[in-house]
């Protein structure tokens, strides 16, 4: 989507949002050197997403005391910011002023923030989590859609996961009962199956706070015949 990129660059100054200095083009949003200020998550365990105390990384394989037991369809996962200002700000921003632009700019500094992951994994197809056809009537986009265009565009095939189940909101709920809301919400739809077979997807969301919205969305995209899938969402909430 060029014509995007022209409004982005037409209305969008380019200066970096924190220290105002010019942008280079590789950058989106804030400069190297703000990048260092952003609540980046450093220690995280790798199955689940749960926080780990700084400086203390889960080695490649091991499992975290809270996911021990825990039945989870995504292969990994990787949260990138803590859910803090700035970023909740522009994620807000994103979610409920409709600023496209916010959007699609956060899912490029999310995209140039996890080279190394990236590096790491091969992905097919990026998949946003779906917003119900509810919600996108009166919000009118998925935030999680436009973020993910401005992460990778051309592997995104946004139609393979439907919302069929009106959710509430899962802010502030306790973790069973978002369980029980999440349950049974998403569905493949039987025309796209035949395209997921055997093929590795980047499930993607904006916010996480448990990680039951991105592992039933798994769930039902490995029943769908996915051989791996790798989440990332761009902030975690601990709430
Ligand atoms: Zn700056
Ligand atoms: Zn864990």
């Amino acid at each position: 989507m060029k014509w995007l990129d022209k409004i982005i660059s037409f209305f969008f100054p380019e200066h970096c949002l924190l220290c105002r200095r010019p942008l280079k083009s590789f950058e989106s949003l804030i400069c190297e050197s703000c990048l260092e200020k952003l609540p980046r998550i450093k220690s995280y365990c790798k199955r689940c997403g749960n926080l780990l105390p700084e400086g203390s990384p889960v080695p490649e394989g091991s499992i975290c005391k809270k996911c021990a037991g825990k039945r989870l369809y995504f292969d990994s996962i990787r949260p990138v910011f803590k859910y803090e200002p700035p970023v909740s700000n522009w994620i807000l921003q994103a979610k409920y002023q409709g600023d496209f632009v916010m959007a699609k700019l956060l899912g490029r500094l999310v995209r140039r923030m996890v080279a190394p992951f990236l590096a790491k994994i091969e992905f097919d197809f990026i998949i946003p989590i779906p917003a119900h056809a509810r919600r996108l009537f009166f919000r009118g986009y998925n935030q999680a859609l436009l973020m993910a265009m401005g992460f990778e565009e051309k592997k995104l095939f946004s139609q393979a996961l439907k919302k069929h189940k009106h959710t509430p909101s899962q802010v502030g709920l306790p973790r069973e009962q978002r369980l029980k809301n999440i349950k049974n919400s998403f569905e493949v739809p039987q025309k796209y199956r035949s395209f997921l077979k055997n093929r590795r997807l980047l499930l993607f969301d904006d916010v996480i706070t448990t990680g039951a919205t991105l592992n039933e969305a798994a769930k039902v995209l490995k029943k769908a015949g996915a051989s791996k899938i790798y989440a990332l969402a761009i902030a975690k909430s601990t709430l």
